[in-house]
């Protein structure tokens, strides 16, 4: 049985992840400092024996034994990572450094939970693995951004001086159950605000484009990556199916049936234009294409997030 740690594992992405590792027989260490994670993402593996939760921040050093070592701790969503930038860059440089020295101390695999944003407001479309990218390194998004960037660069590195076993995943726009309903995201935004019978509001003119993979076809694919032998990475997971925000809104309306109007605010700085993931590398490489559909996975999600409105108005 491995042992396999978790860091941001009571986040969205990291709770799927405990999921699937416990269902599949693994021993799992959860470890979250609870800036974006919720303790009821996780509250149903309390107890199980094969179930550790540590609260603990990465950017101090931990001691621990483990055979594989999922690096998922970081902020996701604009809103959250630009509360605090410099804890934001801290946690994706200084806490590398000590997840990196844990794996290199255990010999354990770790995998790099990188992102397109690395890609920036990208002029190369869709964003291939040798794209370079477009990032202005002093925006509102560069904390994020250029903060793993370096993770990525701290990785490749601790793999070719000290031959720790690194895999690097990049992750576009993924949604589903468990995203934080106030992390202001377009897709938890928009149900929310439809649910709710609120205006969803629309930054600029709603023709940028975003690509979004449904949770679990992204776990599967993050699992397939740490689970082969062959590839280090750099290599895109995400959902190829590409949607202007507009287009977003009115499929949320139709699903609720709400009578939701849009309203249009300014767009935040440096908001990427495009982004669509050329998935032809993990195609090849892993065998893994995304299985759910934009409008079936929205249908789950919006399932998740009627339990969350239900629950707000049985509490007021
Ligand atoms: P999330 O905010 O729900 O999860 C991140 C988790 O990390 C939270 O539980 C948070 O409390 C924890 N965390 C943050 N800083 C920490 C620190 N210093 N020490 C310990 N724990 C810390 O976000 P998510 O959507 O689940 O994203 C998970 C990972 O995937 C992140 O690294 C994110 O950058 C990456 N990613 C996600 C997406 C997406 O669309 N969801 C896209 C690209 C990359
Ligand atoms: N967006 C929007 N309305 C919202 C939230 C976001 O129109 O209420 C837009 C945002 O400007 C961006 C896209 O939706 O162009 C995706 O935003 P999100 O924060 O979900 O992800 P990211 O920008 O990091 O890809």
């Amino acid at each position: 049985m491995a042992t396999i740690l978790v860091t941001g594992g009571a986040g969205f992405l990291g709770s799927h992840l405990c999921d699937r590792l416990i269902e599949r027989g693994d021993q799992v260490i959860c470890l979250d400092n609870f800036f974006t994670g919720r303790k009821t993402n996780i509250a149903h593996l309390i107890g199980h024996p094969r179930f550790e939760l540590i609260r603990h921040d990465i950017v101090e050093p931990i001691l621990l034994e483990v055979d594989q070592i999922y690096n998922l701790a970081c902020p996701a969503s604009p809103k959250a990572y630009q509360y605090n930038p410099i804890k934001t860059i801290k946690t994706s440089t200084v806490g590398m450094v000590n997840v990196l020295g844990l794996a290199k101390r255990c010999r354990a695999r770790i995998l790099q939970a990188s992102t397109s944003e690395v890609y920036g407001d990208p002029n190369v479309h869709p964003q291939r693995e040798d794209y370079w990218g477009h990032v202005n390194p002093i925006g509102p998004r560069s904390c994020y951004d250029e903060g793993k960037r370096v993770a990525e660069t701290l990785c490749m590195n601790y793999h070719l001086e000290n031959k720790v076993d690194v895999r690097i995943i990049r992750i576009f726009n993924t949604y589903g159950p468990r995203m934080d309903p106030n992390d202001g995201r377009v897709i938890s935004n928009f149900i929310m605000q439809a649910l709710r019978g609120d205006p969803l509001t629309v930054f600029g003119d709603g023709r940028q484009t975003r690509s979004f993979c449904y949770c679990d076809d992204l776990i599967a694919g993050m699992m397939k990556m740490m689970d082969q032998d062959h590839e280090i990475g750099p290599v895109n997971i995400g959902n190829p199916d590409e949607f202007t925000m507009l287009e977003l809104a009115q499929e949320v309306l139709s699903q609720i049936e709400s009578k939701s109007t849009l309203k249009f605010e300014p767009l935040p700085g440096d908001d990427p234009k495009q982004r669509c993931p050329d998935i032809t590398k993990a195609k090849r490489i892993l065998g893994w294409t995304p299985q759910f559909k934009l409008k079936d996975g929205l249908v789950k999600t919006i399932a998740y997030y009627r339990g969350v409105v239900e629950a707000e108005q049985t509490q007021s």
